[in-house]
């Protein structure tokens, strides 16, 4: 059984049947019979579905937001946020997927010619997390439907009415048997998932030791895998920065769900010249930060998802402190039923210390002072990950060299992080390999054929 329990009450919601080995092979069977169909769709059909899914979402908005802030705790306004998201998820690939499918021609030596052709590869398993329950599995189940792949879900543990949710608007939009299942299983269901001859490939969003587990299974029955691991973002403050904007982006940018998204910026890196102006105004805004009820409009900052993800947080404050770290505020349990905390700031970390080299996955964030550009660009890198990062400087030759030498897959500037559907989102080293959205997610589970003229 699963037991989906509310973070911001301690109280249990509802428990869900996990599906036994006769439910799985039934699935498997029901996903290689949908993709014999689904494969051979018209582009037409692919973005008709994708738009009655967009109006099933539509016109369940509250119901899904309010499960999610249910399950996993995060303000309703921001659950709200994230189902527009995948609504607008589902249209850009509504709209824009016929292109991105476009054969190229390239001529070949000998006078001949050559057509690339993006097709469709088969079932693809996705293993996705609770932080953003329904953002993380339509980034995947959008361009699987525009690809003429079928999906197999396995959520987390914690969030399957999130999950049954999903399987239901599927239903809602008349979507075609076996296009996509949410399947109720245990990680140790996985490996044996993947093996299976049905199933193409395996994409996870989650933490690296998910990553390590998903991609052996993976690789000993070499398919091909994509994985979005997590991330401890550096926010780079350069002199010439707008000290207010980037203060204010900044609290939102660490303590957005509760600090449980991958690209939250957990580094605050600033240079030595605005660094007391910085840390001013950036410890009032996390200070003033509104801690309550995730239901209510006016509430900034919910519980974390559950007690042991609150408990794992203080435990990794306290082992900064104990390491050299000062802990200026906050980072502590609030006494109430439920996985409360509030916001808190450390600085004086050592940058070696054990703390210091992993994701702090909750609204705790780590400010550090640095002499000029070559010195934040090297802690900005002093960390296994390489998932996002933003910048703040006015400077163009500033932002070149953090184009450039940032060691991450997304760097915005003067602007908070978030993925968006047009443009590529995934990391380099510990923060994973392959790309999701934009044509570039698209692809990552199709063939691309050669079909070759003489
Ligand atoms: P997690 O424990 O790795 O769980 C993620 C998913 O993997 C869940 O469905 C989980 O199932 C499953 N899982 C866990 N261990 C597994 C195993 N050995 N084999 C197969 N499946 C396994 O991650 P989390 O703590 O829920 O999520 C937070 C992490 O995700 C953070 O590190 C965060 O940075 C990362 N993240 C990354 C991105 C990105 O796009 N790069 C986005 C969001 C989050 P159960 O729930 O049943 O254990």
């Amino acid at each position: 059984m699963f037991t989906s329990i509310n973070p911001a009450t301690g109280a249990t919601i509802e428990t869900y049947p996990e599906l036994d080995a006769d439910g799985i092979e039934t699935a498997l069977a029901r996903a290689e019979a949908g993709f014999r169909s689904w494969r051979d769709s018209s582009l037409e059909q692919r973005t008709e579905l994708l738009g009655k899914i967009a109006d099933a979402w539509e016109a369940n908005k509250q119901h899904l937001a309010e499960t999610a802030t249910r399950e996993m705790g995060k303000t309703l306004a921001s659950a709200i946020a994230e189902v527009e998201k995948c609504i607008s998820g589902f249209r850009h690939y509504a709209k824009a997927g016929p292109g991105y499918l476009e054969p190229t021609t390239v001529q070949t030596a000998g006078g001949g010619h050559a057509v690339a052709r993006w097709l469709p590869m088969g079932p693809v398993l996705a293993v996705m997390p609770w932080n953003f329950p329904y953002w993380q599995v339509i980034r995947f189940l959008a361009p699987t439907i525009m690809a003429g792949n079928v999906g197999l879900l396995k959520h987390a543990s914690n969030v399957q009415g999130c999950a049954a949710l999903i399987q239901q608007m599927m239903g809602a939009a008349g979507a075609p048997d076996g296009l996509f299942q949410n399947l109720a299983v245990k990680s140790d269901k996985v490996a044996a998932i993947i093996a299976d001859k049905r199933v193409v490939a395996v994409t996870l969003t989650g933490s690296e030791g998910a990553g390590m587990q998903v991609a052996q299974a993976a690789g000993r029955a070499l398919k091909k895998v994509v994985l979005e691991l997590g991330g401890s973002d550096p926010l780079i403050v350069m002199p010439s920065a707008d000290l207010d904007l980037a203060a204010k982006t900044a609290v939102t940018a660490r303590t957005q769900n509760a600090g449980q998204s991958c690209i939250c910026a957990k580094r605050m890196i600033v240079h030595a010249d605005v660094y007391d102006a910085f840390l001013e105004k950036f410890e009032a805004g996390m200070k003033a930060l509104k801690i309550g009820d995730p239901m209510e409009k006016e509430t900034a900052m919910g519980p974390l998802s559950s007690v042991a993800q609150r408990d794992t947080v203080l435990e990794q404050v306290e082992r900064a402190v104990a390491e050299g770290a000062t802990l200026r505020f906050g980072g502590e349990k609030i006494e109430r039923e439920g996985a409360w905390m509030t916001a808190g700031v450390l600085t004086d970390m050592d940058p070696e210390s054990d703390v210091a080299k992993e994701e702090v996955f909750g609204p705790v964030a780590a400010v550090y002072k640095v002499a000029d550009i070559d010195a934040a660009i090297a802690l900005a890198n002093d960390v296994p990950y390489g998932l996002g990062s933003s910048v703040w400087t006015q400077d163009e030759d500033e932002i070149e060299r953090f184009a450039r030498d940032i060691q991450a897959g997304m760097t915005a500037v003067n602007a908070l992080l978030a993925s968006t559907p047009e443009a590529p989102f995934g990391g380099v080293k510990l923060s994973g390999h392959g790309r999701e959205l934009g044509p570039w997610g698209l692809h990552e589970f199709m063939n691309l054929k050669a079909v070759m003229f003489g």
